[in-house]
């Protein structure tokens, strides 16, 4: 049994829809998901949406860094109001993104701290995205004390100093397709040797889709072959990682994920 932790399931990034792609990784052995909800109001009330209509689905809402520019005061409001429901079991994906800059880096951080205040008054965990800006992703991180609410590093792409001192300020870290990629070395290192109770699994979907089915569009029922890989660096089975990562989403993602993952839905 497995949880994707981390999937894009609106309609716009889900072709053929959720329900179907859910259903085929329920058939691969995927029984929860963490829908995330960004990009906009509208994706993140899709989601939760979603999440009503869904027993095995919770959903984060927040601010991806790509769209960090579009965050004024009334989209907070309408964010601080969603962001209460019990189905939104973090807030995220939020964080910095130097390497496609999309909005500009000094709104980004403002942003992620922000949310950050966000996540610590609701006391939810967050899920952190963060590409090509490891040093000011962990100086916020501590400047903002996100460790009163701790999170997950989502997508983990960098290295072992990095994955080390996320772990310091309390964060997991959440192995994507990355981990599959041959020239992925320094995130395998750490797939090998971070602390079995500090590891998640998730696809990113429909982005990233690991080996053997990179280049197409990615789905939660591929998480499998991410699992695999996992367990294969750390010389351990694939059931073992399987539940080891389980217990951990559930036990960073509260009882909300653990009941979803308890639902029976075919
Ligand atoms: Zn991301
Ligand atoms: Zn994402």
């Amino acid at each position: 049994m497995l949880i994707d932790t981390h999937c894009h399931l609106d309609a716009k990034s889900c072709e053929g829809g959720a329900d179907a792609a859910i259903s085929r990784a329920r058939a691969a052995g995927v029984h929860a998901f963490v829908a995330i909800g960004v990009g906009s109001l509208e994706t993140a009330r899709e989601v939760l949406e979603l999440g009503r209509r869904r027993p095995d689905v919770v959903c984060t809402v927040g601010v991806h860094p790509h769209d960090a520019s579009t965050l004024d005061d009334t989209l907070f409001v309408e964010l601080e109001a969603l962001a209460r429901d019990p189905l939104v079991v973090a807030i995220g994906e939020i964080g910095l993104d130097y390497h496609y800059d999309h909005s500009p880096r000094d709104v980004q951080q403002t942003v992620f701290r922000r949310l950050i205040a966000l996540a610590r008054s609701l006391g939810k965990p967050i899920v952190v995205h963060t590409r090509s800006a490891p040093a000011d992703t962990l100086a916020v991180l501590e400047a903002e004390r996100a460790r009163d609410v701790g999170g997950v590093i989502h997508c983990f792409s960098e290295d072992r100093a990095f994955a080390e001192r996320a772990f310091d300020l309390g964060f997991d870290v959440s192995f994507s397709g990355i981990v599959t990629f041959k020239n992925a070395t320094s995130v395998q290192e750490v797939a090998r040797w971070a602390p079995e109770d500090r590891i998640l699994v998730e696809t990113d979907s429909p982005y990233l889709a690991p080996v053997p089915k990179r280049g197409r569009s990615n789905e939660p029922s591929y998480i499998v072959h991410t699992a695999a890989r996992v367990a294969e660096l750390r010389g351990a089975s694939l059931e073992h990682v399987s539940r080891v990562t389980t217990e951990n989403a559930c036990r960073r993602f509260g009882e909300r994920l653990d009941a979803a993952v308890r639902s029976r839905q075919d």
